[in-house]
């Protein structure tokens, strides 16, 4: 068997509709649905741990990729996100890419000192002098390109897990398809919710909050397209698909999911989870679910009698019970 984990990082549960995300959207009418499922934690940092670990506090030994791992189950991670990397969580899985590094090493590289130093807001005004506004770096990867190699390492595996993280939804908001005139209002519009989260106090026209959101949902909706090819080129496979956190459009006096007092808000809290593959169940879910009780359910799946964390499986609402 395999199975497969599709992390949405940023992806706001009220996004998977048939207008913005069809594809999977109707993998939810198909397979198992949860409509009350919540993360625990406003950003990557703090959600992950919850998923991995099933428990506030990174553990790499709770964590369930270290626990198939010792169990003889292979697991395989693809991504491009700072955080994974930084906060050392990628290295619970037993094979990791970060392409983020590995793609664009030199770029990713200084791009990371100069956060980490607390240089990178400052010298945005010389970033953009330098490249031009015309032309939007992305600092992760798009879904076709995280996907295309997912797909190799997928390949790779006979039996076992691997995990995508797609980071399309995430700021900035920059589909692949604009125009330079879009780019560059993408850009100006992203320089706004920066500086507003740096407590600016700019005030959103109702036009610049409709632009944001049209923005996002693009980049929602070129996921999912990316999302039905990888999909059905692998019928074998059983499909999770959640997101870590939502996102904020100026609700809670806010933007994006800077930490903040506002910690975890509805918007940043009530995520997608749908399960999707052979033998799933067609079923909607109303029951309350987190995302403490994901590692141990992944466990259970590969028939390992361990849990992670303080998690307890829900694979008995996945498949009818024998
Ligand atoms: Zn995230």
């Amino acid at each position: 068997m395999k199975a497969v984990f599709i992390m949405c990082d940023t992806l706001r549960y009220d996004h998977v509709n048939p207008e913005i995300m069809p594809f999977t959207h109707e993998m939810g009418e198909k397979g198992v649905n949860y409509t009350m499922f919540f993360g625990d934690g406003g950003h990557t940092k703090w959600s992950m741990p919850h998923f991995l670990s099933g428990q506030r506090k990174f553990d790499k030994e709770e964590s369930f990729p270290y626990k198939m791992t010792q169990s003889g189950v292979d697991n395989k991670l693809v991504h491009s996100n700072a955080v994974l990397v930084q906060e050392k969580y990628q290295e619970c899985f037993k094979e990791y890419t970060d392409m983020g590094t590995e793609m664009a090493p030199v770029k990713t590289g200084l791009r990371r000192k100069l956060k980490d130093a607390g240089l990178w807001d400052k010298t945005r005004p010389l970033r953009r002098a330098i490249i031009g506004r015309k032309s939007f770096n992305v600092p992760y990867r798009r879904a076709e390109a995280i996907l295309n190699h997912a797909q190799k390492k997928l390949d790779q595996i006979d039996e076992g897990f691997l995990w995508v993280q797609l980071m399309d939804a995430h700021i900035p908001y920059s589909p692949p398809d604009l125009d330079n005139f879009e780019q560059t209002e993408a850009i100006k519009l992203y320089d706004l919710i920066l500086k507003s989260l740096q407590g600016s106090g700019h005030e959103f026209t109702s036009i610049e909050l409709k632009r944001i959101q049209e923005l996002y949902a693009a980049e929602c909706m070129y996921m999912d397209k990316c999302i039905e090819a990888f999909v059905k080129s692998n019928p074998e496979c059983i499909f999770f698909l959640s997101s870590d956190h939502g996102e904020m459009f100026g609700e809670n006096y806010t933007w994006s999911h800077s930490p903040g007092p506002h910690g975890v808000t509805p918007q940043l809290g009530h995520l997608p989870l749908i399960i999707y593959g052979p033998n799933v169940l067609n079923k909607k879910i109303e029951q309350y679910n987190c995302s403490i009780n994901v590692g141990s359910t992944l466990l259970e799946l590969f028939n390992i009698n361990e849990r992670s964390g303080y998690g307890r499986s829900f694979l008995r609402d996945v498949f009818q019970v024998k």
